[in-house]
């Protein structure tokens, strides 16, 4: 965790690093050091997962981790089950490129929620796929060796609300830091978490919406999300840094991004 503080070149105010979002002093964008400590972690990150071969169903795989999973400013994460053949494994793009992804694109825009206020990532970071080709769910193995990976993203980004996408990925938080949650009583509800708010949701597959939970359902629990999301800038609006202000949203939340 970078929770701390450090007093700016231009004032001797002491901010909270948690709340820092790039720095704008006097109207510029400034790099600190902690952001330069948090970037340098995230590309040896991003290269360790890139170079990992620990599965052995997956070695021909390689890992969606990246610039491209989002914002390390973001405050909310999302983590899913692992990368889908037509989807993320193809676009590099977490869900992009597939139904899974046009779902989750509608369900975040229902509560005013944009990909560059968020970063996703997931339970297994390499495509896990049958002998025929065809998606599977990653093995128990395969998320436990990829939790290292997770635990990483979670200490870099820091994110103060956490979502699992389906059982997989809340089940991958318990390599983490334990927890007694189960998708289906845990769902749709706001849980204390490693010092974080946790919203436990279903994944947003056509299979999951077809058979499990259906479309207004799914919007229901994203409302739970956006709550959650509010929960967090409440916590901490009486203490936010000047330059990170909230832009109001017509028909959606404040951008809460580097909140
Ligand atoms: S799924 Fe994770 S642990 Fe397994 S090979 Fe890919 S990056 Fe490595």
């Amino acid at each position: 965790m970078f929770e701390g503080s450090f007093s700016t070149n231009a004032t001797t105010s002491i901010v909270p690093f948690s709340l820092l979002a790039p720095l704008c002093l006097g109207g510029e964008i400034k790099v600190n050091s902690h952001q330069k400590t948090e970037n340098k972690l995230f590309t040896q990150l991003v290269s360790d997962a890139g170079s990992c071969k620990l599965c052995p169903a997956m070695c021909d795989r390689a890992a969606v981790f990246s610039a491209l999973n989002g914002s390390l400013a973001a405050r909310v994460m999302f983590i899913g089950e692992a990368p889908g053949r037509k989807g993320a494994d193809r676009t590099h793009v977490p869900f992009s490129g597939d139904q899974s992804g046009k779902n989750f694109d509608r369900f975040i825009a229902s509560i005013g929620l944009g990909r560059e206020e968020i970063f996703i990532t997931s339970a297994a970071l390499c495509n896990p796929r049958t002998d025929s080709g065809a998606n599977r769910k990653p093995a128990k193995s395969e998320v436990a060796n990829c939790s290292q990976f997770l635990r990483r993203a979670i200490e870099i980004i820091d994110p103060r609300v956490v979502v699992t996408l389906g059982s997989v990925a809340l089940e991958a938080l318990k390599k983490i830091k334990w927890h007694e949650l189960n998708l289906k009583e845990a769902s749709g509800k706001v849980h204390d978490w490693d010092d974080r708010l946790l919203v436990p949701i279903y994944h947003p597959s056509p299979q999951v919406l077809a058979s499990h939970r259906r479309e207004a359902a799914q919007l229901q629990d994203y409302q739970i999300v956006a709550q959650a999301i509010e929960q967090h800038r409440s916590s901490i609006a009486l203490s936010r840094h000047p330059c990170d202000k909230a832009v109001p949203r017509v028909g959606g939340l404040p951008s809460i991004g580097t909140a």
